[in-house]
């Protein structure tokens, strides 16, 4: 292990491995098979590179992600490691270069789309080299079952076959149980050791909120906690994209549209930008991000509903690979239940196919109507019990109202009933509401009963019961009689008066992962030397055309600007940093840090609001000054120069230009009221006849 644990250090700068990384690498370097189900942003990548560079030969990795290709090879060059990758981007010239390397055993990694390694010239080509192992990435495609499947991943079993004594190691971020069984049988890895890791994402935040207006909604939550952040949006059409990218271009975000119906080069186009550029939002269907490697999306929102659970998890977990904050948003309404359960009844699959989409509809819509903690049901979708709420989803952080909707209920179900379960949701509405409507008079259902009992609700909040009485399958949408409206077997009891039938009640409004707006991820001193990093990064990166990232992340750059590293040996500490980064860019960033020296006051571990103060009064502002520029009371700006004071940055003496009779007259009164006062200001405030402000009186304490 001591090889792995040297690798891992100098070529990528890491201190320890992750769990279960040491484990799978220890199965692979003896050269036996794994398979490892990891949450996106859990390093699985490390679990095949290290083994391929610590075994002889080249690591061959298969992925059907050709557009990414390039960016893996580029990050692993930028670290010292050989690499290359063959897939139909290549002209004839260059992939014949990249097969000679691999010939001379010029490779430690080899990236290949599945497709090109099937071919007889490729696997001929691969009988004459030495190979390290086998890593067959987004296992997943191989299952039919599952929302990625990709036939020619099937064939991929012929590896064991042809070259049984070489290790393969498959990996997904992705399966429930049935899929894992599938990927298991299918490429034969009976003998392989199984690595399971928490599918929890303890940093992402989740929110369901259902209701009108999802576009502005969307924008309110884009305003409040992400103004510049890079993030998805998907949508479920590519016409809704295209409106989407637009609209939110108009309010002055960079939005670019991604869709299969786009020409290659625009959706190429696109993805670059999202990957190099910084804060850009992508607005797409399902077709984009499998596989995307940028850390720092910081949001992933949905103005669809997914299809299942297993999409909302591998979609939402695009979000916050780098561990930082990030938010998983969705908006939904009753359109979206009505739209997919068509969406999977008109399916052309078979009926056993139907089926198994229609119960995955399900799980996902009970998870959006769902009362408790989101986390602990997502998790329990992939068998993994989680034992507490987990206190960071909009179910846990502000517990929806429930309501007994048993009466409600009853009168559409009623309705439903008595107008023989041919009609739609708008009829059986206006009937509730005793709206005129030729129609409803000539079907004499303006004579029921029920005409106009539901006077009590308005339209919205009509569609919101009917929302949540199909998401719960009680009333079934029929896509084959456009949408007429049936009973199912569940709601005899609730008609019966039975069963008590508690649903959500609407919010008005979601709150996120925090309701100040957002936060620098740096402290206020910090910011300037942030700022220079940042822009030194995003230079390097155009210069070499690669993403920002691939040079450094964030939260190494955070790291340096914490930790202000001003030779390249200090440069070692900073996690991120492997010898190869140290050798490229080492110096340039100690030189960077080192125009930023930090001013002694401001080397300190108080809040950032009182260092916002002390930068102001660094400046020379006075203490007028400063509470006008902030905003704020000048009370306030003294205790923040008071904690200064205490902490021996500051001098009271200049802080507050008094008199040496002044001074002592505070002093003496603070000292004789001591055991009176108990720390409060008043008594010495009246004691000096109210001479002195509170927070002068403060500073004076904070000094003794
Ligand atoms: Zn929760």
């Amino acid at each position: 292990m001591s090889h792995a644990q040297a690798l891992l250090q100098k070529t990528f700068g890491y201190d320890a491995f992750r769990h279960p990384q040491a484990e799978v690498i220890s199965e692979l370097g003896a050269g036996r098979d794994a398979f490892v189900l990891m949450p996106t942003g859990g390093g699985k990548s490390l679990c095949y590179q290290i083994p391929a560079l610590l075994r002889e030969g080249t690591g061959i990795v298969v992925s059907p992600l050709i557009a990414l290709m390039q960016d893996q090879v580029d990050a692993l060059q930028q670290l010292g490691i050989k690499a290359a990758y063959l897939n139909s981007s290549l002209t004839i010239a260059q992939a014949r270069e990249v097969e000679q390397q691999l010939l001379n055993a010029e490779l430690d990694l080899l990236y290949i789309a599945p497709e090109r390694l099937l071919n007889a010239t490729m696997l001929s080509l691969l009988d004459r080299c030495q190979i390290a192992l086998f890593a067959i990435d987004e296992a997943h495609c191989v299952s039919q079952w599952g929302h990625d499947f990709r036939p020619e991943y099937q064939r991929l079993r012929m590896l064991h076959q042809r070259f049984p004594a070489i290790p393969r190691i498959a990996l997904t971020a992705t399966a429930d149980q049935r899929t894992r069984d599938e990927i298991i049988s299918q490429l034969q890895l009976d003998d392989a050791q199984v690595f399971i890791n928490s599918f929890d994402r303890p940093n992402i935040h989740y929110a369901i909120s259902e209701g009108n207006n999802p576009k502005q909604r969307l924008w309110q939550f884009l305003h409040n906690h992400h103004p510049s952040d890079a993030g998805i949006v998907y949508c479920l059409s590519r016409n809704k994209v295209e409106a989407t990218a637009e609209w939110l271009s108009q309010q002055g975000r960079i939005a670019l549209p991604y869709h299969a119906g786009l020409p290659q080069q625009v959706r190429q186009t696109n993805q670059q930008r999202f990957l190099r550029e910084e804060g850009v939002i992508i607005v797409a269907t399902i077709a984009f991000g499998m596989g995307i490697d940028k850390p720092d999306v910081r949001f992933v929102a949905h103005l669809s509903l997914p299809k299942s659970i297993e999409a909302y998890y591998q979609e939402t977990g695009r979000a916050g690979r780098d561990g930082e904050p990030a938010n998983a948003w969705m908006a939904y309404g009753l359109q979206d239940v009505l739209t997919l359960r068509q969406f999977v009844q008109n399916s052309s699959a078979d009926e056993v196919h139907k089926r198994v989409e229609h119960s995955k509809l399900e799980s996902m819509l009970g998870l959006c109507e769902l009362i408790a903690c989101r986390r602990q049901a997502l998790l329990a979708y992939f068998d993994e019990a989680l034992d507490k709420p987990c206190g960071a989803c909009d179910n846990c952080t502000t517990p929806p109202e429930k309501w007994d909707a048993s009466v409600a209920a009853q009168k559409i179900l009623s309705t439903i009933y008595r107008t023989e379960q041919r009609f739609g949701v708008n009829y059986i509405i206006d009937i509730l509401l005793a709206k005129s409507d030729p129609r409803i008079e000539q079907n004499k259902h303006d004579q029921l009963s029920t005409f106009g009992i539901g006077k009590e609700l308005s339209v919205a909040e009509w569609r919101t019961i009917f929302r949540q009485l199909i998401a719960l399958g009680f009333i079934h949408s029929d896509a084959e009689r456009h949408g007429a409206l049936r009973l199912t077997e569940k709601c005899r009891p609730v008609l019966r008066g039975e069963q008590v039938l508690e649903l959500r009640k609407q919010t008005k409004e979601d709150r996120l992962a925090s309701d100040k707006p957002k936060k620098s991820p740096v402290r206020p001193q910090d910011q300037p030397l942030w700022e220079a990093l940042r822009a030194l990064r995003s230079q390097l990166a155009n210069d070499s055309g690669v993403p920002p990232y691939v040079i450094f992340h964030d939260v190494t750059l955070q790291e340096m600007v914490k930790k202000r590293p001003l030779s390249t040996a200090d440069m070692r500490y900073i996690s991120g940093v492997g010898d190869q980064k140290i050798k490229r860019y080492g110096e340039l960033f100690t030189a960077e840090i080192a125009k930023h020296p930090l001013n002694e006051l401001l080397n300190n571990r108080l809040s950032a609001t009182v260092n916002e103060t002390l930068m102001l009064y660094k400046d020379g502002l006075d203490v007028d000054q400063i509470a006008a520029q902030r905003d704020t009371k000048s009370n306030t700006v003294y205790g923040h120069l008071a904690d200064a004071i205490e902490a021996g940055l500051l001098d009271v003496r200049e802080v507050l230009a008094l008199d040496d009779d002044q001074y002592q007259a505070i002093v003496l009164t603070i000292e004789s009221l001591e055991d009176e006062s108990k720390g409060r200001i008043k008594p010495i405030y009246e004691a000096l006849e109210e001479a002195y402000d509170y927070g002068i009186i403060k500073c004076v304490q904070a000094s003794l």
